[in-house]
């Protein structure tokens, strides 16, 4: 699930004025997980901003074989993948149905101008904790070594204020990014905004994976997860409804944070660079996260080091890496790692737009 059910009932007051329809809520896909030992197709997509380094066809082959391996290993699925199909970040964009992007934008945090609400932002990350039941000891265990000595949360609203504060901060610094061309990394367009990518499957989207080098960072009033938010809101991988999908979803997937050398990702990698080989198969195994939530509706065993579904720190792909142990992470040993944890969900008004679109 990806957006708050309050934040919906709040959208549709503002815009129905006269009162929300029966079919604006947030309902499931009902889309049953896949059973273990299935053979399952995904069409894949590259989807490159010229601005941005891009990975080669050899790396994309290298990185779709690492999850390959790494999905089987830890969920016996057997992936099969589609020949990549190379396309824009623009073209994809483009499929979002207008209406949808409309409704959905509101909960864009603008921080490029500076006129976002910044009050906003921590009761929205606490709307997150609260909905997916965090724990603040499990949630503190995460985040306090990336939080500043000064935060001191003793509760679920100070740690979501103290996680805004960060969040914000680190957001400023991939703002100041540049690219080979000297312009910002994060430019004056939509792209880097989650809440889009979030949006994209409410097109008539025909892929399962979209594999792109464009950065996601972005700050939204809603959906904001821990482990997002120290990273000042930068995502690596969103599974997402889609409205075409098989699977009920589709999986969006960024390959800067593992390309990208600056000092930033560096610092945030643990200061290291990767190779090129090593940036395809950490991605690669990284992305089998999102095909444990595509595929089978896993949620995320923080802290739980042998779990595929447990998100890496900060840009720690590596570290992540070297603790996975399929042995000790069986599907269902876990209440997170039970299939169906985390049902997929969309906005029934979103989907009525995009239908009559
Ligand atoms: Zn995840």
């Amino acid at each position: 699930m990806t957006a708050s059910t309050r934040a919906a009932l709040l959208l549709c007051f503002i815009l129905l004025p006269t009162g929300c329809r029966s079919d604006n809520v947030w309902r499931h896909t009902g889309i049953a997980p896949i059973p273990p030992g299935a053979t399952i197709h995904l069409r894949v997509a590259h989807a490159v901003n010229d601005r941005l380094p891009r990975m080669t066809p050899s790396q994309l082959d290298s990185l779709l074989a690492a999850t390959r391996k790494t999905a089987l290993e830890h969920f016996g699925v057997y992936l099969e993948f589609s020949e990549v199909t190379e396309t824009s970040v623009d073209a994809l964009l483009a499929l979002i149905p207008p209406q949808v992007r409309q409704a959905h934008m509101n909960e864009i945090y603008d921080f490029k101008s500076g006129t976002g609400d910044r009050k906003r932002l921590a009761p929205g990350i606490l709307n997150t904790l609260q909905e997916r039941g965090t724990k603040l000891a499990d949630a503190l265990a995460y985040a306090r070594p990336y939080l500043p000595d000064t935060a001191q949360p003793r509760s679920l609203p100070e740690l979501s204020t103290a996680l805004a504060e960060v969040m914000l901060a680190r957001l400023d610094d991939w703002r100041a990014l540049k690219a080979a061309d000297g312009k910002p990394v994060l430019d004056d367009t939509p792209r880097n905004e989650w809440i889009l990518w979030d949006t994209l499957g409410y097109g008539a989207l025909p892929y399962d994976v979209v594999i792109s080098n464009q950065l996601v960072a972005s700050a939204e009033f809603t959906a904001v997860e821990v482990h997002t938010a120290i990273r000042g809101g930068l995502t690596t991988g969103t599974t997402t409804f889609s409205r075409t999908g098989p699977y009920g979803s589709f999986v969006f997937w960024s390959t800067f944070p593992f390309t990208d050398t600056s000092a930033q990702s560096h610092a945030l990698r643990g200061n290291e660079d990767y190779s090129a080989t090593q940036a395809a198969e950490l991605s690669g195994a990284y992305l089998a996260h999102e095909i444990g939530h595509l595929l089978f509706k896993f949620g995320h065993p923080f802290g739980h080091q042998a779990c595929v579904m447990n998100p890496a720190s900060m840009l720690h792909y590596r570290a992540w890496y070297e603790g996975l142990d399929a042995r000790r992470c069986r599907i269902g040993s876990l209440p997170e790692m039970r299939a169906g944890a985390i049902p997929e969900a969309y906005n029934a008004a979103w989907l009525r737009m995009a239908r009559e679109r």
